[in-house]
C-alpha cells in the first residue's frame, strides 16, 4: 500500500515527535466519519467528540499533510471577501450572523492549544502591510468595520509606525491587529490529532476513501476497509480531486509556495520583525512571511492556478523576499516547497449538505487557518441539529469557474493578472 510522507519542509523537519497511525484494516463502525485530517476534519472532530459523539478520520497520507501543515502559519482573523462584501452579496440578516463569526476561529485555536497544552510556538500580533494609498484606505474602512463587530484589537499604523515593527521600507502604513498571530501549523495540527485521540477519537492514516456510497447508511470505501457511519464529513479541501463530483465543479486547487531561510540569529531576525509579528501584504496575489522560533524566515507568495507545483520554487520566492529585505541577500534558503488551497469564485467558503447525513466545508481561499477551526465547530453544532450557523454558510451563493474544468485555469490566471496589474499601478 502506497505510503505517502510529508513533503520536506521545515515543518516536517521540525515536528514535536506523533506514535505511528495505523491504516484501517477492515469495516468499521462510528457515528460520524470524516474524511481528512487537516484542520477542518480535526476541529470537526474534537468539538463532536467534546459533545459525546464516536468519530473515526481517514486520512489519505498524514495529519496535516495537506494545507494545513504546510501554510504561513499567519492566524489571519474574517474571511478571503470581507463581511462587507458578503452584506452585498447576501444581505444584512445573514453577514450580521457570519460577522458575529469572523473573529471566533482565531480564539478557537488558543482555547484549544490552552485547554491541550498544544505546543506550537504560538504568538500574537499580525500586520496587515499596505503598499499603496488606495490600500491603506481599504485597511481604514476594513477597521472600522471589523469595529462594528466587536473587534478591537487594531491599531492603524503610519509609514514611521509600521517601519518600527518590520525593516520593509516598501510599506506606506498598515493595521496591527494583536488577536492575530503565528502558530507553527504542522505542530497545532498534530497536537490536534492528539487531543482528538486522547478523547477516544481513532485516525487511520494512509488510507485515502475511495468511494461514498451514499444513502440512509452511508459508508466510506477505502482500499483495504470500509467505515459505517451515520454521518460523513468531507474535509479533503484542495487534495480531495474528484470523490465528490458536485464540490469539484465549484473550486478550483491551486498552489502557494513557501521558502524558509537557514537560522538568521537573535540580532538580524530582531532587527526585522522586531516584535516577532507576522506580516503579510495587501496585494491580491499577497506576500506573507513571519519568524520561526528557531529565527528563520519563512516567506510565502505567489499563486499557480491549478495547482501544478514549479519546478524551481526559491526561483519564485526568493526575488519577492529580496524586494523586501534586500538585506538577506547572502542568506541561504533551506527548505521550499509547495502547498494547495482551494479557490471558490466569490473567495468565500462552500459549506452544505449532500442529502441528509454528508457534510462539507471547505474552500476559504487562501485564509483558512481561523476559519477552518471555526467550520469544525459550526459543522458539530450543525450534527446537533443546530444549524442556524451552518445554515448561514451554506446559504452563501457559489458558481462554477467560468470556462468549466478545461479553460478555468487559464481564465483565472488572466483575472489575477489584471488585478495584479491593478495592485501594482496602485488603482
Ligand atoms: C502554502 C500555503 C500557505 C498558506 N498560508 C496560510 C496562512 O498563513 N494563513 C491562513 O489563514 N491560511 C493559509 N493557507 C490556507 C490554509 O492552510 C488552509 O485554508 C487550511 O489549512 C485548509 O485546511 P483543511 O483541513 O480544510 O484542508 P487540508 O489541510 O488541505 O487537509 C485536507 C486533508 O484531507 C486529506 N484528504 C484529501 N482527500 C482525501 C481522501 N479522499 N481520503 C482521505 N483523506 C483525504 C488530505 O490528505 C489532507 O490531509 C495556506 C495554504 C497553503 C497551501
Amino acid at each position: 500500500m502506497a505510503n505517502t510522507p510529508y513533503p520536506q519542509s521545515y515543518y516536517a523537519a521540525s515536528a514535536n515527535p506523533v506514535p505511528p497511525r495505523p491504516a484501517l484494516q477492515g469495516e468499521v463502525e462510528t457515528d460520524v466519519c470524516i474524511i481528512g485530517a487537516g484542520y477542518t476534519g480535526l476541529s470537526s472532530a474534537l468539538f463532536l467528540l467534546e459533545n459525546g459523539f464516536k468519530v473515526s478520520i481517514v486520512e489519505a497520507a498524514k495529519v496535516g499533510f495537506g494545507a494545513s501543515g504546510r501554510n504561513g502559519g499567519q492566524i489571519v482573523n474574517s474571511y478571503s471577501r470581507d463581511i462587507d462584501v458578503i452584506e452585498r452579496t447576501v444581505g444584512p440578516k445573514q453577514a450580521q450572523l457570519l460577522g458575529q463569526m469572523a473573529f471566533e476561529g482565531g480564539r478557537i485555536i488558543r482555547e484549544r492549544v490552552a485547554k491541550y497544552d498544544i505546543q506550537c510556538d504560538l504568538k500574537d500580533g499580525g500586520v496587515f502591510a499596505a503598499l499603496t494609498s488606495k490600500q491603506m484606505g481599504h485597511l481604514e474602512s476594513q477597521k472600522r468595520l471589523w469595529e462594528r463587530f466587536g473587534h478591537n484589537q487594531l491599531e492603524l499604523m503610519d509609514q514611521k509606525r509600521i517601519r518600527e515593527v518590520v525593516a520593509c521600507d516598501s510599506y506606506i502604513g498598515g493595521m496591527l491587529d494583536m488577536s492575530g498571530g503565528h502558530i507553527h501549523p504542522l505542530n497545532l495540527a498534530l497536537g490536534e490529532a492528539a487531543a482528538v485521540e486522547s478523547l477516544g477519537g481513532i485516525i487511520y492514516e494512509q488510507t485515502p476513501a475511495v468511494r461514498i456510497e451514499r444513502g440512509a447508511n452511508p459508508v466510506v470505501h477505502t482500499p483495504q476497509g470500509k467505515v459505517r457511519a451515520k454521518f460523513i464529513i468531507v474535509a479533503g479541501n484542495a487534495y480531495l480531486g474528484n470523490l465528490v463530483p458536485e464540490l469539484a465543479a465549484k473550486s478550483m486547487p491551486c498552489g502557494t509556495q513557501v521558502i524558509t531561510t537557514e537560522p538568521l540569529g537573535e540580532e538580524l531576525a530582531r532587527t526585522l520583525l522586531p516584535q516577532d509579528y507576522c506580516v503579510e501584504d495587501c496585494n491580491y496575489l499577497l506576500d506573507y512571511y513571519r519568524l520561526t522560533s528557531d529565527k528563520r524566515l519563512i516567506f510565502g507568495g505567489g499563486v499557480v492556478y491549478g495547482a501544478r507545483d514549479p519546478a524551481n520554487i526559491e526561483a519564485i520566492i526568493r526575488p519577492k523576499m529580496l524586494k523586501a529585505f534586500p538585506q538577506l541577500k547572502d542568506v541561504k534558503i533551506d527548505y521550499a516547497w509547495t502547498g494547495n488551497f482551494l479557490l471558490t469564485l466569490s473567495r468565500l467558503p462552500q459549506v452544505g449538505r449532500i442529502g441528509d447525513n454528508i457534510y462539507y466545508s471547505q474552500g476559504c481561499s487562501g485564509h483558512g487557518v481561523t476559519y477552518t477551526h471555526l467550520a469544525g465547530k459550526v459543522l458539530a453544532e450543525a450534527l446537533r441539529g443546530q444549524a442556524e450557523r451552518f445554515d448561514a454558510f451554506a446559504g452563501l451563493p457559489h458558481y462554477p469557474f467560468p470556462g468549466g474544468q478545461m479553460l478555468r485555469v487559464p481564465f483565472s490566471a488572466i483575472g489575477a493578472w489584471y488585478y495584479s496589474l491593478r495592485d501594482r499601478l496602485g488603482f
